[in-house]
Order: structure tokens, then sequence, then C-alpha cells
């Protein structure tokens, strides 16, 4: 970059810099002792309300298999039990059971198994009984369509080398190891079994996605009052793009690190870093600022803080349109700014707006259906762009109510400073913050990548800390609601000890499950026993709910089946369940019991 274009990009961030400074003093301050008073408030319920009762005056038993497994034949729960034991051996009985059986009888045998465990139908008409089904015994859907293409090894790994190298990739400077395309991780569904992993071909692949994906809204819309319909944004765009946005947006971040650092303010959470412009001021100085740019802010300054955070910092990044010019890091070592990517090329800036476009399109289409969509949350080197993209949505769609729902993934070491900004910005803004709490689906991939490319592992080192991170984070938003009942969370775990803190803390804020603010999520065909008595007993609960081709999910479901080993470690308690359940049948009577709605 030549130094005019250099300084006049400093002059611009000063500039921004203050303005936002000012026009938002310390509303961050107020805000966190607003959340550190909801917090120490004395446990003890509200004023019944005309909403309902509060949350853990209805006691939910999650023992309790007759209410449990009411909407299931003994059929159905035989199948369970099936499924979830050959879950539970080696992925060998798996390969086994195909060598034996032949391709064909090994597919019919799936179908039969697992696709009638975890899929609910091959299109929008064939769901449409099991929603039904759900919906009588409280429990709603959100509508997952679940292809996945069948292809090698191979032909993911090519398809990712092709779609995530830029055609200026050779002049990029300064990209980081985990932001470029690794062969040997090219193909994404290694170890993820919780969720379908689409590749890039071209731009009408994409759009085809986007159509699928409004048929799925559409569905939603059709089946129900206040579903939702799940996205991934992997499916409306090359991925190159996002990963690239990505990098930016962490190195921008880093930079305000960088700088809080310099300022002596290390160790802090993302909020309570707060730059001193002065000293800003004189760093961007050293970076070869110059011109008036001081005397911008001096005449204001007495009304400002004298200080921004990172949502000032962040939000500098903010014209949708021009993502591409935004391609200037800092690089912390040297000192200076420099740029990431000489430019798109006109194909590639119109493959980013494309993917702008379908997303724009799918919001439009969820407000229209009366459907709230979910994006889902996927790999690091993705996700930063992705929540960014999603929280750019729940900017403009999210004004009058919750329509677009962000994924934050708990077991991510930053989890809970994304949180904790996203839900101040929306405090700040004045839309519906919206999320999905889970722990995260990519765990095995990311650490392996991690390690094996050379960069900090970003998961949590242990399942307990991720245990903390995902309470800690779900208790802010919880906080949240308390305070401003603006925002919204989706509890999405099948952890029994999550779902009671949550009802537990629900209790102890006052919060009612009628008043739709908190729900519970559970993937078909897992963890009944809790989705069920939540429902029932008036809790907003839905289930993601796949769908799709028979041989369009096979491979997905494949997968699961031969991945799940860990995953499905939970369901010890969930075969003892049905176990005891079919036993309470026989014994009394009840063995061909047909649930009635
Ligand atoms: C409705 C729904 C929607 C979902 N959507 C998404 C999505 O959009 N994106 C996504 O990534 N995932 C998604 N998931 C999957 C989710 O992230 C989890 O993988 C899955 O639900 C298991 O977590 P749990 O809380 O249910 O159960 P638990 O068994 O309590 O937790 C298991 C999880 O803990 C974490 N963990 C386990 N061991 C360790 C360890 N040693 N160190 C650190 N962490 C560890 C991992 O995240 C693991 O998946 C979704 C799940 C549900 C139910």
């Amino acid at each position: 970059m030549i130094k005019s274009e250099k300084v006049f990009l400093l002059c611009y961030v000063a500039h921004r810099v203050i303005l936002l400074s000012v026009r938002r003093g310390d509303a961050g301050r107020r805000a966190a002792a607003l959340h550190d008073s909801a917090r120490s408030r004395q446990p003890g319920r509200r004023e019944a309300e005309s909403t309902g009762t509060a949350a853990d005056e209805v006691s939910v038993d999650f023992d309790q298999t007759r209410e449990a497994y009411k909407s299931k034949g003994s059929l159905e729960l035989l199948r369970s039990l099936v499924v979830f034991k050959l879950c539970s051996y080696d992925f060998l009985i798996m390969d086994l059971g195909k060598t034996l059986l032949g391709q064909r009888a090994f597919n019919q045998f799936m179908k039969m198994t697992f696709y009638g465990q975890f899929v609910a139908g091959e299109d929008h008409k064939a769901i449409r009984p099991l929603i039904q089904k759900n919906q009588a015994f409280g429990v709603g859907s959100v509508l997952d369509y679940s292809v996945e293409e069948d292809i090698t090894q191979e032909e993911a790994e090519q398809k990712e080398m092709d779609s995530c190298a830029s055609a200026a990739e050779k002049e990029r400077i300064g990209k980081e190891k985990k932001y470029k395309v690794h062969k040997q991780f090219g193909d994404r569904r290694g170890g993820v079994t919780g969720a379908r992993t689409y590749f890039y071909a071209d731009e009408a692949k994409c759009d085809q996605h986007m159509e699928t994906f409004i048929k799925c809204i559409k569905a939603s819309g059709g089946s129900s009052m206040d579903g939702f319909s799940a996205i991934k944004m992997t499916a409306l765009g090359r991925p190159q793009f996002l990963l690239q946005f990505s990098e930016v947006l962490v190195k921008w971040r880093r930079f305000f690190t960088f700088l809080a650092s310099q300022q002596g303010k290390d160790g802090m959470t993302a909020l309570e870093q707060k730059l001193e412009l002065n000293q800003l001021q004189e760093f961007l100085n050293k970076l070869g600022a110059k011109g008036d740019f001081y005397g911008w802010f001096s005449g204001r300054k007495e009304e400002s803080s004298g200080t921004i955070d990172m949502i000032d910092w962040n939000s500098l990044i903010d014209d949708r349109t021009k993502i591409s010019d935004l391609l200037v890091v800092p690089n912390v070592e040297l000192g200076e700014l420099e740029p990431l990517l000489a430019k798109f090329t006109v194909e590639e800036e119109k493959q980013m707006k494309r993917m702008l476009q379908r997303m724009d399109i799918l919001a439009k289409h969820a407000i229209d259906n009366g459907v709230r969509l979910m994006v889902d949350a996927e790999q690091t080197y993705f996700q930063p762009a992705i929540s960014r993209l999603t929280l750019e949505m729940q900017r403009i769609y999210n004004k009058e109510k919750p329509v677009i729902f962000n994924t934050y993934q708990c077991y991510l070491k930053e989890a809970f400073d994304n949180v904790s900004m996203d839900v101040e910005l929306s405090r700040r803004e004045g839309w519906h913050f919206a999320a999905k709490l889970v722990r995260g689906a990519y765990m095995y991939q990311e650490r392996e990548r991690a390690e094996e490319i050379g960069y900090e592992d970003p998961i949590n080192p242990d399942y307990e800390s991720t245990n903390k991170m995902y309470h800690r984070c779900l208790d802010y938003v919880l906080d949240e609601i308390a305070l401003r009942r603006n925002a919204n969370v989706m509890v999405a775990s099948h952890n029994e000890d999550t779902v009671k803190h949550t009802l537990s803390r629900m209790y102890e804020l006052g919060l009612f499950p009628r008043e739709n603010k908190v729900y519970f999520g559970q993937l078909l065909g897992m963890c009944d026993q809790i989705s069920f008595p939540l429902g029932q007993a008036g809790f907003p609960v839905y289930k993601y709910v796949p769908y799709g081709p028979v041989n369009e999910v096979m491979p997905y479901l494949s997968r699961r089946a031969q991945e799940n080993r860990g995953f499905m470690k939970g369901a010890q308690k969930e075969r003892e369940l049905l176990w005891k359940e079919l036993k309470r049948r026989l014994v009394s009577g009840e063995l061909l019991y047909r649930p009635v709605y």
C-alpha cells in the first residue's frame, strides 16, 4: 500500500473511533454493572404473571418413562434400543454389516433402523405426520434439510482445494496457516457426526442449496405457527470468502488486544478492555499517520469517555459491500498495516456478493413465512465470518422480533467474549439478541488441525472447562433476558445437568416458560426423555429434524453410525430408560400401546 493511502486509512480509523466513542460513552460499563446486579439477585420467584408459572414450579422429571415415551409405540422403542446398541459398538461392526449384507441389503437395514430413528422422512410432505405428532406432545421442530453429497475423501479434498484458493492467492501477504486451505483437512466431514457438510461446486449449486433452504422455510411455516429452519453458510457460497473474511476479523480483533496490552490491559475480558484514545492516537502516529486528526476530536473530547472498546473497534468493519477493500490488516510484529490480498478478481467479488444476497433472500423468506432462521456454527476458520455475517442480518431483521439466531460454540476458549460482546452490541443498537448455545461439534477435527498445522488449539483444554464455559455464557444471556426481556436463547444440548441448571436459573430469575425467551433443543431421535417431559411441562422445546431422500441422507447417516462411539456414550442412560419403559408396558399389559393425539 502506498504511503498516502496508509495515512488516509489511519485517519479514517481514528475519525470513526472518535465518533463512536462520543456516541456511546460508557454504556458498556453500565451494562456490566447491571449484569452483576442480576446475578446477585436473591433467588425467589417473581410475582405470578399472566404469562404463566415460573420455571421450577413445574417439576420436570427426566426419569419418568411413561411421560417421556408417551408419543412412541413399543416398536419404536424397540428400534431405538437396537440403534443405540449398534452405535455403542466399534465401527468395525458396521463395516462388517456392509460386507455381510451387501450394499443393497445394508441400505435397507439402515433405512429400517438409523433412517427411521434420526430422519423424519423424504420430503416436507412425508415429514408432516411426525412433526404434527411431536407438536401434539409439546415438541416443536427445527427443520434441517440433510442431504450430503456422497463423494470420496479425495474428491472432497480436491473440491476444498479448488474452492478455498483465491485467484490472487499468490499475491496474498501475511496469510496465516489457520486460514489457509490444507489438503489433509480438506475433507471437513472427518470426525463430525452431528452435522452435514457442504462442499463448493459452483454458483449454480449454491443457488440450488438456497432454493432447498427456501422450501425448508416454507415447510416450517406451513407446519407450525412458530417454527425454525436451520441453514449452513458454507452451503451458500464459496468458502474462500469465509476464510479470508475470518482472517481479517481475527487479525483486527487481535490488533485491538495488542493495543490494549500496550496500554497495560492484559488479562481482562474483551468487554472490560478499553483503549485510551490519547494513547491510541500516539500509537497510530507512530505507525506513520500524519495530519491534524488529533484536532478532529479534541474539541469534543470532554463529551466522550476518552476510551473505546472492542465493539467500537469491530464496528469499523461494517460495510458489507466493501469487504474486499477491508482486506487490509495490521501486522502486529511489524507494527504496520498491510494488504491481506491484492484484490479479489471481478468474478470473486461477484461470488462474495451473491453469497450475501442469498442470505438476504433467505432472511426475507423467513420473515414472510413467520419462521425463525438458525444459522449453524461451523469450523473455527470459517466461524468468525459466519458469525459476523449473521450478526449483520440480525441488525437488519431482528429489530421488531428475533428472526435470525446466531450459534455460539462453548467449547471455544473465546466463547464468553463472543457472546458478551454480541449481547452488548444488541443492547447498544436496540435489536433482539437471539442465540443457540451449543458445546460444539468439530472438536476432534479442530484439535488435530491445530496440532498438525501448528497454531493454538481453539478448544477449551477439557470437558469440564467446556461445561463451565457453557454455563457462564448461558447465565450471561439468562441475566440479560431477566434484565431487559429482549434477548432469546436456545439451550441446544442433550446434557441433563445443563437443562436442569437452566430450569433452576429460570426460576431464580423469575423467567416464565410461556414468555418464549428460553428454548430447549435436541436432535431428532436423541434424548426424548429430556425433550418430551419439558414439552409436556410447557417449556418451548424443539427437535432438530433432519429430512431428505434416503439415498442422499445415507452418506451422512452411515458416517454417523460409524463414528458415533463418543457421541453415543451418553446414550447409556437412554437405553436403560427405554428398557424400563418396555418392561413397564409388558407388566401392565400396555405393550400394544399406541399414542393418541
Ligand atoms: C439442537 C442442536 C443444534 C446443534 N447445532 C450445532 C451447530 O450449529 N454447530 C455445532 O458445532 N454443533 C451443533 N450441535 C452439536 C453440539 O455442539 C454438540 O456436539 C452436541 O450437542 C453434544 O453436546 P451436548 O451439550 O449435547 O452434550 P455433552 O455430552 O455434555 O457434551 C459433549 C460436548 O462437549 C465438548 N467436549 C467433550 N469432550 C471435551 C474435551 N475433552 N475438551 C473440551 N470439550 C469437550 C464437545 O463439544 C462435545 O461435543 C447442535 C446440537 C443440538 C442438540
